[in-house]
């Protein structure tokens, strides 16, 4: 078993249901659907998510959610006084918009406790996180955080890091870019899209986001792009995999998340990166032609890990 901990926050989702005026719940996030799709893929995979809920009904629920979908709990801290974050999905002429409230969510805290960090990752060989969850921590906390998960990386583990750049969660650019190139510096494998790259780094092409990266440090970088070609380093081969342009995406939410998580899966199952980020397209694909985050695999699919 590879165990593999995620570090984010899982938000409370309301989406327009099929009666007009109502919304269902769900859970999602950026760092919990990579957790959700690799459980789901690959039961070689131990997951387990390192965040912090609340006390309420809610927080309960969405740790059921975690629990039967097969995501460790045991590193989920409990913070008295908050609850998890909320967003809110408003549909009009079939364009989405999102409404958040995540100001004041437990997850901010989850980096308080550096103890309970550590013993976390002292239980991992795998961890990944984003500039989410960099986004979501106060400047102190955030500091905690890369501190632990540079002593991580010194020990040997494996560090993944999904930039997942948000410049509304941030004071200012400045304060975003500089902490990504922090966490990039003690990451091993990192995974940029190149629209949110080029937009705030300036970058040219793919090929000079994987440049970067590997100057920060890291041993793998795969950078996405969409319809158009991936682009990858590491410490054996680089190279371009060509992406079959989908026409008629349903809803682009996950593309990156469920791609992140195939590949990971890919690479426990011993295959070459060209094949499993051609795998990982294909999982991005399918997860683009459904509606929401968390979308059903096919077995075929998932069969293919086993
Ligand atoms: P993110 O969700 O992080 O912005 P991207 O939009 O770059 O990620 O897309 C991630 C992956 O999703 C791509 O590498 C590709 O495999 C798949 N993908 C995204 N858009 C399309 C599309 N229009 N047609 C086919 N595949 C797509």
């Amino acid at each position: 078993m590879v165990r593999v901990l995620f570090i984010g926050e899982c938000m409370a989702e309301l989406a327009p249901a099929s009666t007009p005026g109502s919304h269902s719940l769900g859970f999602a996030g950026d760092t919990f659907n990579t957790a959700w799709y690799l459980a789901q893929l690959c039961s070689q995979a131990d997951v387990s998510y390192f965040t912090a809920v609340g006390e309420d009904a809610i927080s309960g629920q969405m740790l059921d959610m975690m629990s039967t979908s097969g995501i460790g709990t045991e590193h989920v801290q409990v913070i008295p006084g908050r609850s998890v974050g909320l967003y809110l999905i408003t549909l009009n002429a079939g364009e989405r918009s999102f409404s958040y409230w995540r100001g004041q969510s437990a997850a901010r805290c989850l980096a308080r406790d550096a103890a309970a960090l550590g013993a976390a990752q002292s239980r991992a060989d795998i961890i990944y996180f984003s500039g989410i969850t960099l986004a979501i921590l106060d400047r102190q906390d955030r500091a905690t955080l890369l501190d632990g998960i540079g002593k991580a990386r010194r020990a040997g583990k494996e560090v993944v890091f999904d930039p997942n750049l948000r410049p509304r969660l941030w004071d200012s650019p400045s304060d975003m870019t500089e902490a990504v190139m922090q966490a990039a510096a003690v990451s091993t494998m990192i995974l940029p899209s190149f629209e949110d790259e080029t937009s705030w780094f300036g970058d040219a092409d793919p090929a000079a986001t994987v440049g970067r990266y590997c100057q920060a440090g890291a041993d793998t970088v795969v950078v996405k792009n969409g319809a158009a070609d991936v682009h990858y380093r590491d410490s054996d081969a680089h190279g371009i995999i060509e992406v079959e342009p989908l026409s008629d995406v349903v809803d682009t939410t996950a593309a990156g998340d469920s791609f992140n998580a195939a590949l990971l899966a890919g690479q426990m199952a011993g295959w070459s990166r060209k094949f499993s980020i051609e795998t990982a397209n294909r999982l991005a694909r399918h997860v683009i032609q459904g509606k929401g985050a968390l979308v059903q695999i096919d077995q075929s699919l998932i069969d293919r890990f086993a």
